[in-house]
């Protein structure tokens, strides 16, 4: 692409704009300031982009001195996209708005007629006469779905999706490890931008346990969340994360992911540690007694990485995915901050860095 063409400046400008409203509501000059567009091109853009229904006036500025702005926000209605998670035993559809917000979710159980079963749900979902952005299919397995949906596809991992959800809210994700402690363990590192880590599950942790890697001791065969329904018997995570009279039955494992953890911090030089997926809902005591073990595996100078735990129970998968199709066919962000970088490096070269 060249950068410097009039209609591809166009289309990047509109992009920023996009982008920059997609957390808050700002005026026409707010935009123009904050992205260094001149307030005629600002115009332009957001009449055409009004036109289109991309956005929305949402209110007035209070303003305490002059007359109060316009606020521009992104209309919610103005498209969707689906999340569709395939796991070993079962299938989960969603549709969110434009602003990533779940409109409808149903979840149904995977048997031999799951392609059919997923192309009625999405049919049904899908609705006729909303525009349709783009979709996310979280799972492991390659599953081609592209017969039934009518938009771009991106296939992702559970990972890629929880974190994508836990950037959405955070202000300042630079460096922070994500680790989905669920069925399987996976792992992500922000370093402007998500960065999967697929060889996590196998860092050695302890001596022993066999794993399907053909490995022993590996951190996703000791500590996995299977692994410890199994070895514990719960029924399932609830049981397993409130039942007082399991956790002394799986306290142990607690210590190769400490171990696992303090390794990939140092190695990775992460600020603090964000956990997903199911076993987030581990309880105060369990969390302290890791963060505990963490701490003390850690040299002195990185003893204050902290661990936290999502908020988001099992749903960050489903919320995650429809950001993660939002962000790669709406709004754009991984081209964007690749320009970004761009950008940075011509302006550094015309100052003759
Ligand atoms: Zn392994």
């Amino acid at each position: 692409m060249d950068f410097s063409r009039p209609d591809n400046a166009r289309k990047i400008n509109r992009l920023k704009v996009l982008a920059a409203l997609r957390h808050e509501n700002l005026s026409k000059a707010d935009l123009s300031r904050e992205l260094g567009i001149n307030k005629v091109s600002i115009g332009e853009i957001i009449d055409r982009m009004l036109e289109e229904g991309l956005i929305e006036e949402v209110g007035r500025t209070a303003a305490p001195s002059g007359r109060p702005a316009t606020l521009l926000g992104i209309k919610p209605s103005s498209g969707r996209s689906l999340a569709i998670e395939i796991r070993s035993k079962a299938v989960s559809v969603s549709v969110s708005d434009a602003k990533g917000r779940i409109l409808r979710f149903e979840r149904f159980p995977r048997t031999e007629s799951m392609m059919e079963d997923l192309e009625r749900t999405i049919a049904k979902m899908r609705g006729d006469d909303a525009r349709l952005y783009g979709a996310a299919v979280v799972s492991d397995e390659k599953i081609d779905l592209s017969s039934m949906i009518d938009a771009p596809i991106i296939n992702i991992s559970k990972i890629y999706a929880e974190t994508s959800s836990e950037l959405d809210r955070m202000e300042n994700p630079e460096d922070m490890l994500f680790v989905s402690w669920a069925d399987e363990i996976e792992a992500a590192i922000y370093h402007d931008g998500i960065i999967t880590l697929p060889q996590f599950a196998h860092i050695r942790a302890q001596r022993e346990g066999e794993c399907s890697c053909g490995g022993r001791g590996c951190i996703g065969a000791v500590a996995s969340g299977k692994a410890l329904i199994a070895a514990t018997g719960a029924k399932g995570y609830r049981d397993l994360l409130t039942n007082p009279a399991l956790f002394p039955l799986w306290k142990d494992a607690l210590r190769p992911m400490a171990a696992t953890l303090s390794m990939a911090v140092q190695a990775l030089s992460a600020k603090a540690v964000m956990i997903t997926g199911e076993m987030a809902g581990i309880s105060d005591e369990a969390l302290g007694h890791l963060q505990a073990l963490l701490s003390s595996a850690l040299p002195p100078k990185r003893k204050d990485v902290r661990i936290f735990r999502s908020q988001n129970k099992d749903k960050g998968a489903r919320e995650g995915a429809a950001i993660a199709a939002l962000d790669e066919f709406f709004y754009h962000t991984n081209l964007l901050s690749r320009l970004s970088v761009i950008e940075r490096m011509s302006s550094d070269f015309q100052n003759g860095i």
